[in-house]
């Protein structure tokens, strides 16, 4: 991917920065610890109880041990240990022998090690006392000064820091001096906490992010398995790129600064996937236009050879048909016979045809004229059509011939049927200028036997038929019959 280069320097430069605010936040918080230390310094010396906790305090410091909820429990003991101590007068402690002789530090030149301490001689003079706090404050209010210069704070917990310092460093009234202590404490833990959270928050959103991110990919390549190479490839860059970054997450200490980062990273990521996926649907898109276009091609060609197939269909049925008639022609007839011929050859089912030729035509013609003559073949050839079975086939073979067709027929059921049809056209009343006329025809039947080819057959019928032209037209003849008389009459007879 083209824009790889780009997004990956970004990313490292982010990565970089990073660090370097990194430094700059373990430096503030630094600060903060030792600022921690110092006043636990300066505080102690009041009671055993809270040395021992302010001792606490500066060992987990210098420890980097900093469990927070462990931290929580130990302020609330250091609160209450400062509460008794405001509550008890000079006089009470004086009195019951509570007063602790307080061993006061001056100044703190080191954040780790004590500094040498002072004994405080006079534990009843309140005034001491006084003046012992007020330094303790004063001290505190200066560290609170660098502080505010050295950490970054919000503007508002800026503007207490400083209210705070202010009367840490002016305020003579013990109450608003120990009020004012307690915010510090407050203050700080706050800065520390305040980055943990949000470092949480930020931690929750990354997750979901991500979350996010790996289902997109779970989708893209549930969807489109198989030629998403690409896709995943993307997807595995992507992960180990988050991987890393993730092993960086541990090292780092600045949430803010990396919360920027970070975002500004998975922007630029979802930025690559949201244009790969933009790519995507582009090429779908084309793929789909390509493919629409290519059915649209495929139809057209769908449609042109249907329309080509039917024109071969009605080409060929002409070819076969006689335009006259409009029944079988003599090609019919043969592709027919062809088949009758070669089933029967394996199957020897009794084949039968017959020759039907329109007796003296010729003077149909002459008398009533061509066009009558077409008229008479018309009917005679829908007749015979009308009257045949329908597993019969009848052609006009040519001129005022015709031939059909008798399967699985006896030579018997042959010469009935063919007699009936005879008779049935003979009974025809056909009149031609106003003159009834009588049309007949005769035929000759032939059935197909051992040694026949297509040919032999046809001529066996066709004898038959002038056998029965020569013995007076008008009638019936089956071959077998007329065998035996002398074929060579029967051409003679043909007129
Ligand atoms: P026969 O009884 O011996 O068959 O006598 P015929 O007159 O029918 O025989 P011939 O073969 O001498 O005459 C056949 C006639 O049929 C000749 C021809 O003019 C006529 N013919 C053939 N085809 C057509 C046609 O398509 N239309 C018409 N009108 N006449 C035709
Ligand atoms: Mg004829
Ligand atoms: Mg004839």
């Amino acid at each position: 991917m083209a824009s790889d280069r780009s997004w990956k320097d970004k990313y490292l430069q982010e990565l970089e920065s990073s660090e370097q605010r990194e430094q700059l936040w373990k430096a503030e918080r630094n600060s903060l610890e030792r600022m921690l230390v110092r006043t636990c310094l300066a505080s102690e010396g009041q009671t055993p109880e809270l040395d021992r906790l302010l001792i606490r305090v500066r060992k987990d410091l210098r420890k980097g041990n900093l469990d927070l909820e462990k931290w929580r429990s130990l302020q609330e003991q250091i609160d209450r240990q400062v509460t008794l101590l405001d509550d008890d007068s000079p006089k009470a402690r004086s009195g019951n022998g509570r007063f602790y002789q307080s061993r006061k530090t001056v100044d703190v030149p080191s954040d780790s090690e004590p500094s040498p301490t002072v004994t405080v001689g006079d534990e009843n003079d309140l005034a001491t006392i006084h003046a012992q706090r007020l330094r303790i404050a004063r001290r505190v209010g200066q560290l609170l000064g660098q502080m505010i210069y050295q950490v970054t704070l919000e503007p508002a917990a800026e503007a207490r820091a400083r209210q705070l310092q202010k009367s840490l460093l002016e305020s003579e009234s013990w109450d608003v001096l120990r009020e004012g202590l307690n915010s510090v404490a407050d203050l700080v833990i706050a800065a520390i906490t305040r980055s943990q959270r949000e470092f949480e928050a930020f931690l929750k959103k990354l997750d979901e992010r991500l979350v996010s991110l790996r289902q997109h990919f779970q989708n893209q390549s549930n969807a489109q398995e198989g030629r998403m190479d690409a896709s995943r490839e993307l997807d595995r860059e992507i992960r180990r790129e988050l991987e890393t970054f993730g092993r960086k997450i541990d090292s780092f200490a600045d949430f803010k600064e990396l919360k920027l980062s970070v975002t500004m990273h998975l922007e630029t990521i979802g930025g690559v996937v949201e244009r790969f996926r933009e790519q995507e649907s582009e090429r779908e898109k084309s793929y789909s236009q390509q493919l629409e276009v290519m059915q649209e091609k495929l139809a057209a060609v769908e449609a042109n050879s249907e329309q080509m197939r039917e024109q071969i269909r009605e080409e060929r049925a002409r070819a076969l048909t006689d335009l006259l008639t409009q029944l079988p022609n003599r090609e019919a007839w043969q592709e027919r016979l062809g088949f009758e011929y070669s089933r029967w050859q394996r199957y020897r089912q009794p084949v039968r045809i017959a020759v039907l030729d329109i007796d003296l035509f010729k003077r149909v013609n002459d008398s009533f004229g061509h066009k009558a003559g077409d008229r008479v073949l018309q009917m005679v050839a829908r007749e015979c059509q009308k009257r045949l079975r329908t597993t019969d086939f009848i052609s006009r073979f040519g001129g005022e011939e015709f031939v059909l067709l008798l399967p699985e027929t006896s030579a018997e059921d042959a010469k009935r049927v063919l007699d009936d049809l005879r008779g049935y056209i003979a009974a025809l009343p056909f009149h031609f200028q106003g003159e009834p006329v009588t049309i007949t025809f005769s035929a000759g039947v032939a059935t197909l036997e051992d040694g026949d080819t297509e040919e032999t057959l046809f001529d066996r019928a066709d004898r038959a038929l002038y056998a029965a032209k020569d013995a007076g037209r008008n009638q019936v003849r089956l071959a077998i019959e007329v065998e035996g008389v002398s074929a060579a009459s029967g051409h003679q007879a043909r007129q």
